[in-house]
This record gives structure tokens, sequence and C-alpha cells, in this order.
């Protein structure tokens, strides 16, 4: 004998006693098995709730090293602004108003730079966007 616990379509949930899981299986697909609550012949299999032995890391932890201190959404953005632009350090502001000025060819930056001049590229009219957190420092 085997004990299944069993969902039927509305969602009520009860135990019952096979032979065998052929058994149960057989009066599944001839519609045998009713609910015992709403009387329902969809039966399934419920799932039951896993039993967890130790904690278990969730997968998305181990995908990419993570600042705990940044949600998710501003890490995401900081992996892409790093992937697809040139990391100038403290040069950024240089580089912002050559490249604004077409002394340098454009290409996508990220970097540093101190808040008066940052304010003072806005003024100019040099498309900067203040990040909403502190770019990963390269060395090279
Ligand atoms: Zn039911």
């Amino acid at each position: 004998m085997i004990k299944f616990a069993l969902r039927c379509s509305e969602g009520h949930v009860f135990e019952s006693w096979f032979q065998s899981g052929t058994a149960f299986e057989g009066l599944q697909s001839r519609g045998l098995l009713t609910c015992p609550v709403c009387g329902d012949s969809a039966i399934e299999k419920a799932l039951m709730t896993p039993v967890v032995a130790k904690p278990t890391q969730p997968a998305s932890e181990n995908k990419r090293e993570k600042s705990p201190e940044l949600p998710e959404e501003l890490q995401r953005l900081r992996a892409e602004i790093e992937a697809n632009s040139d990391y100038v350090g403290e040069r950024f502001t240089s580089e912002a108003r050559a490249m604004y000025l077409g002394e340098v060819p454009d290409r996508p930056i990220h970097g540093e730079a101190r808040p008066e001049d940052a304010k003072a590229l806005i003024a100019e009219g040099v498309p900067v966007l203040p990040l909403p957190f502190i770019p990963t420092r390269k060395t090279n």
C-alpha cells in the first residue's frame, strides 16, 4: 500500500491509499478518483512541501559577486554600464568635455567626477548622468 497526497482542480488536498503507484495511475486515468470535498474527478498528485536538510543558497546568489548594499536593479544597471562603457576614473570630467567638444571620438564612458565638475558639465550641456552607485574601480 502506498499513500499519496492528492489535489483536485479546485485545490482541495487530501490523502488516499493505493495498492501501488500503477493502481493510482489506473484509477486516475479512468476518472475513478474523486475529491471527497467537491466530487471533482480531475485529481492529481499534490506537490509535497520539499523537506530541506540544510540551508541551501538561492541559485541567484552564485551568479555574480554582489555588493550587499546595492538593490538588485542597481547592480544590474551597474553591470550593464560597466560592460558597455569605458571606465575613465577621475579623468571623467576632462574626457566627457573633450568628447562633447569633438576633441576625441565619442564613446560611452563612466567614471568619477567631483560634484562641482559634474554640475559644470551639465551647465555646459555635456550629457552626463549621475550614477546612483560608485563604479567598480579598475587599476588599469
Ligand atoms: Zn475538491
